[in-house]
């Protein structure tokens, strides 16, 4: 158990990703027995393919993926997948790129800050609790009640810089 890595961004630095990958599924597994949700075996496909690196992919990416693997599959059935791992807290889709990534901390907050990298399109998830307890007292401050909160930063990682 790595507790010290929750509040970081999950660095795309060299890393044994296949754990990454065996650390989302079965977190999601957990999650969804826990709250009595059918794990399918397209939302776990699904699910392992936005897990597979740390860059997004987009639904006809995912597409692609599934057809290679000779996986029959229709755009509803990948959007209504993706759909379920959002729904679920296990995926997030990022407006900026129009694409989906699993989620580094599903078991935690849903809300959490974006570092994506331009050049290589690269995403890290932040959870930092400091940020979203600022936006909700400023939210608050003017009489807003914030419910949700995705932080989309683009810039440039530390292999492209
Ligand atoms: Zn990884
Ligand atoms: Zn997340
Ligand atoms: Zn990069």
């Amino acid at each position: 158990m790595n507790k010290s890595k929750n509040n970081q961004a999950d660095s795309h630095d060299y890393h044994d990703h296949s754990a990454c990958i065996e650390d989302a599924i079965s977190k999601a597994e957990i999650l969804c027995k826990n709250k009595g949700l059918r794990f399918t075996k397209i939302r776990r496909k699904v699910l392992q393919l936005i897990c597979s690196s740390h860059k997004p992919l987009g639904a006809y990416d995912i597409l692609d993926c599934l057809r290679k693997e000779g996986i029959k599959a229709e755009p509803p059935t990948v959007y209504r997948a993706l759909g379920f791992l959002i729904e679920a807290e296990l995926a997030h889709r990022l407006d900026t790129l129009n694409a989906f990534i699993g989620c580094v901390n599903p078991e935690t907050s849903h809300q959490g800050q974006f570092l994506i990298c331009r050049d290589c399109k690269s995403v890290s998830e932040m959870n930092d609790n400091e940020i979203i307890e600022l936006i909700n007292s400023k939210a608050t401050n003017n009489g807003f009640s914030a419910t949700q909160q995705m932080l989309e930063i683009e810039g440039q990682c530390n292999q492209c810089k």
